[in-house]
């Protein structure tokens, strides 16, 4: 992952930590989503992608921009089909009938679960920090 790349992630958990402390908090899909702007979601045709009307992943062409996010890539679709998102936006449209400016409901636990949800995931996308072995040499005495 590069650094810019991991800058994006760090955004986009930091909005979602956001919404899962305040309801308060804002989703404006990609309009807020510091991935999206790293990433356009753009197919390799330049459809949006937004909305999941264009999603199949293009795993023939993994340097296309949208594969290079890494919620893309972890999930093998552009955009977010098959993450926490999804429900979270079905969701607000379904029981709270929004279409934009998405945020948690005081007192819906449902909206707490799913800002949750996808907050995690995206967490799960931090690469993991190895830890190596110390190579100096221990100091010599000769
Ligand atoms: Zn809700």
């Amino acid at each position: 992952m590069t650094a810019k790349t991991l800058v994006a992630l760090k955004g986009s958990i930091l909005k979602w930590e956001k919404i899962v402390r305040s309801t308060r908090g804002v989703d404006r899909g990609q309009d807020n989503c510091a991935l999206c702007k790293e990433f356009p979601g753009r197919d390799y045709h330049g459809n949006c992608t937004r909305g999941g009307e264009v999603a199949r992943a293009h795993a023939d062409k993994p340097n296309s921009i949208s594969v290079r996010c890494p919620v893309a890539r972890r999930r093998g679709h552009v955009g977010c089909q098959g993450t926490p998102y999804i429900q979270w936006a079905n969701h607000q449209d379904e029981k709270h009938g929004f279409y934009a400016d998405y945020h948690r409901i005081p007192g819906c636990a449902e909206c707490l679960k799913l800002a949750r949800a996808e907050r995690d995931f995206l967490k799960s996308l931090l690469p993991t920090k190895r830890k190596r072995p110390c190579r100096v040499a221990p100091h010599s005495t000769k």
